[in-house]
């Protein structure tokens, strides 16, 4: 049968140029569409910036809603575009930074997040439900200790705070009502290592006697590894989460979290995330998809040669009390830091950040010489900055006890090993030999 010839299509493009509606309304509309918008021949993505989404019929508006959050029956995993309908709920800038950050943890999904915390509270909020338990390490980022001690209560939540460098202690805490292992490695700010391996071995015996909704989830917080030294689903963790603001975002120019996890948890997190709104920005999203990821690698080593210097020459100076540092051969945890820190290529990884403590003849003593060196580097150093955050391109110093760590109780800060006189030191991309002339400078003042 011969075809017949489809009849053209009536041109909207045509049409809404030339129709008679007023300038004014053109003003807002223009061609209400361009064939000026060519997206997959950019060198970068463009920065998209629409909060909503031009629907052309009903019926696509409704598939939207239909294909939303429906990973698992495979629908919007498919090669096909997905159909956009609103920022909070997916946008281009975020599914493609989504999709860098899952390959760079090896997991299976990612959902962004407007911040760390909201990646913490989000990955959280989908394992948890009041009566259950969560087991977390006894030191954390302060926010995150707040989350758990002043929130989770509330919502009836048990959380049982274990030393997790003891597997023992772990073994011990698990009850038929856990249901979630929360913990930071290096940890934040005093770089004590957890086995991710052995605590994920641990959880996966127990996870065999139980039935799937009972299952406990192991959560790493990779924020001070980041994936170029550490990917904890590949040492048998489930989630991993992050503070994009930190070293993934690299530049400190913008805040923003990541959840990566098992290809269940996608719908999950994006419901928890389109009903508890914390979005991430597109221009956000967009300066870690074109800046932050692709630098991470270059960064990182450099920080890292550095960060090695740095602790050597802190561990050798008269007025250093210690220093824990991953890449350092006396560490006491070196040889597990050479196990679960490695780079993409497999080599070691011990990563960018220092904790050490200023000698004093008491833990007071050591906390004012602590902040007398502080204030010294705020006021004179030229390649160290006092301020909070880390993970930045120029070097960053701040005391935990009284800064970010303030929400824990002091003495909660001593038993967990968040020393008075315990400073933090970011490395960022200055020469080696000005950051060690800044801090031998100051500590000869101190
Ligand atoms: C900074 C930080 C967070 C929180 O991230 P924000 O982006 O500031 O919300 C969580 N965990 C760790 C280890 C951090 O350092």
């Amino acid at each position: 049968m011969k075809k017949t010839k489809a009849k053209p299509k009536v041109n909207r493009k045509e049409l809404l140029v030339s129709n008679d509606y007023s300038t004014e309304t053109h003003l807002i509309y223009g061609k209400a569409f361009t064939e000026k918008w060519d997206y997959s021949h950019h060198l970068v993505p463009p920065i998209t910036a629409s909060a909503t989404f031009r629907l052309e019929s009903a019926q696509r508006g409704a598939q939207g809603f239909v294909d939303f959050a429906h990973t698992i029956e495979g629908k919007e995993v498919s090669k096909k575009a997905p159909i956009y309908i609103y920022d909070r709920l997916g946008e281009p800038n975020k599914d493609l930074l989504e999709d860098n950050l899952a390959l760079a943890e090896s997991g299976d999904a990612c959902v962004t997040f407007s911040s760390g915390m909201g990646a913490v509270s989000a990955a959280l909020g989908i394992l948890s439900a009041p009566g259950d338990q969560v087991i977390a390490h006894r030191t954390l980022y302060g926010c995150t200790y707040e989350l758990l001690t002043l929130w989770y209560p509330r919502y009836n939540i048990d959380v049982k705070f274990v030393d997790l460098v003891n597997l023992k202690n772990l073994e011990r805490a698990i009850t038929h009502a856990t249901r979630v292992v929360y913990f930071e490695t290096p940890v934040n700010p005093t770089l004590e290592l957890i086995d991710i391996e052995a605590i994920s071995k641990i959880v996966g015996v127990e996870n065999k006697k139980r039935k799937k909704q009972n299952q406990i989830s192991v959560v790493v917080d990779n924020t001070f590894a980041t994936p170029f030294g550490q990917r904890p689903i590949e040492l048998g963790a489930d989630f991993v989460v992050h503070s994009l603001t930190k070293n993934i975002g690299g530049f400190g120019t913008d805040v923003g979290g990541a959840v990566v996890g098992p290809l269940w948890s996608r719908d999950r997190l994006l419901l928890y995330r389109k009903d508890f709104g914390a979005v991430l920005g597109t221009k956000n999203a967009w300066a870690a998809l074109v800046y932050g990821l692709p630098t991470l690698a270059t960064r990182l080593r450099r920080q890292q040669e550095t960060a090695c210097e740095v602790a050597r020459f802190l561990s050798g100076h008269p007025k250093i009390e210690s220093v824990n540092y991953p890449g350092l051969e006396n560490s006491k945890q070196h040889a597990l830091a050479k196990k679960q820190m490695r780079d993409f290529d497999g080599n070691f990884a011990p990563g960018s950040m220092i904790y050490f403590v200023v000698k004093g003849r008491t833990p007071e003593d050591s906390k004012r010489r602590g902040e007398k060196l502080i204030n010294f580097l705020a006021k004179d150093a030229y390649t160290i900055t006092l301020a909070v955050s880390l993970g930045n391109i120029r070097t960053l110093v701040e005391h935990p006890g009284s800064m970010t760590h303030a929400a824990i109780p002091a003495a909660e800060q001593l038993k967990n090993g968040i020393d008075p006189g315990g400073m933090r030191l970011s490395m960022g991309l200055e020469k080696v030999d000005d950051i060690i002339r800044d801090l031998r400078e100051a500590l000869n003042k101190i």
